[in-house]
């Protein structure tokens, strides 16, 4: 009998890797923890400006795209469950145990992907500041959530914690607004020379480079902050903070379930990355790795089709070579 391979994370990584699995005559589940598949792209508000020919397609329509895809083909997506318990029987067998809303489902497979992606940081990357707690909720904005959040900003004073690509997107999108805005650089800006030449001379940005927060003090709507630049102190009186301080690893709940369970967690670098070969193994037998959750420098949607694509491929080599596909 040909067991399944069970994919946990239903992103662009995840599903990919199904469809291919599934063209190759291998038997695919998804296994998602949130309520709909998608992943990411379920919050990328914006049109699509770097898929080949998706040009139109918002990222939750681009998702909607994938699932049904793969809808047509059958696969089974399990959504809102949780990954229980991943075992190996002493045949080799690995056994993942998921509970799920209709309850809790024992899968004997041949493989598992870890195609769990990335999530944005939050209040998190602040919540040492001293004032942070008195910082209205609906002032304090992560992520993709500062895309969606643009309207009656003009004349408003937004301060943008976060130097990278999508920090200075969001400033020149503000700018365009009618917004005044203020960013601030841990150490250097590390985003395409393009955004940062198109602020650095508008008369309403500031940048505040190798700069720390000191502390906030709350007088609504107003957040007055104390910034600690390498000349000086410096106050600033804003009405909004929109934190776009990059991604991290979902990896600390399966490196747990692997440790625990076959006792042998994924190898991960300094920032909680997956570390695996080229082709998507990650020195467990049987258990493989795709998309952001191993490849922190191409985090995209194409970067994530392609690796869920090739380590299907790897695992249809692999299972040929250890005989337990027909060859
Ligand atoms: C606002 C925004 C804009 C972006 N814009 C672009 C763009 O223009 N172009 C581009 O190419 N890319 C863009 N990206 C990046 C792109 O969305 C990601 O690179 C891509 O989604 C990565 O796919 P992935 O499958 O590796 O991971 P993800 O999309 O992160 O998917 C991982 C999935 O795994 C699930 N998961 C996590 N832990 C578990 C667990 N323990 N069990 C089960 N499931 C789990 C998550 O819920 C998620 O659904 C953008 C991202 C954001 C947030």
């Amino acid at each position: 009998m040909i067991l399944p391979v069970v994919i946990l994370g239903a992103g662009p990584a995840g599903m990919s890797c199904a469809l291919w699995l599934q063209n190759m005559g291998l038997t695919p589940i998804l296994v998602e923890c949130a309520q709909r598949p998608g992943g990411l792209q379920n919050f990328q508000f914006l049109k699509n400006t770097s898929v080949l020919g998706q040009q139109n397609m918002t990222g939750p329509a681009l998702a909607r795209r994938f699932v049904g895809h793969l809808a047509t083909l059958g696969v089974r997506i399990f959504t809102t469950s949780q990954v229980k318990r991943i075992q190996r029987a002493t045949n080799g067998t690995l056994t993942v145990a998921i509970l799920s809303p209709t309850g809790t489902t024992e899968f004997a497979c041949s493989a598992v992907v870890l195609a769990t992606g990335t999530r944005y940081r939050g209040g998190e990357v602040l919540a040492d500041m001293p004032g942070f707690d008195s910082i209205p909720s609906d002032s304090l904005i992560s992520g993709p959530h500062c895309f969606a959040q643009l309207d009656a900003v003009a004349g408003r004073h937004v301060f943008i914690v976060g130097a990278g690509d999508n920090a200075y997107e969001n400033a020149l999108m503000l700018l365009a607004r009618g917004a005044r805005v203020s960013l601030l650089a841990r150490s250097s800006p590390s985003a395409q020379s393009g955004f940062t030449n198109a602020v650095a001379t508008h008369p309403a940005f500031s940048l505040f480079a190798q700069t720390q927060i000191r502390r906030a003090r709350v007088e609504p709507p107003l957040i007055h902050l104390i910034l600690s630049t390498p000349a000086q102190e410096v106050s600033l009186v804003v009405e909004r903070i929109h934190i776009l301080a990059g991604y991290s690893p979902n990896t600390a709940e399966i490196t747990d379930l692997l440790a625990a369970g076959l006792g042998h967690p994924p190898t991960l670098d300094e920032r909680g990355y997956i570390i695996a070969d080229a082709s998507g193994r990650t020195g467990i037998a049987g258990i493989y790795v795709a998309g952001d959750v191993c490849t922190p420098e191409f985090p995209s949607v194409v970067n994530a089709l392609s690796a869920g694509a090739r380590v299907a491929r790897t695992i249809e080599l692999d299972q040929r070579r250890l005989g337990l596909l027909p060859t």
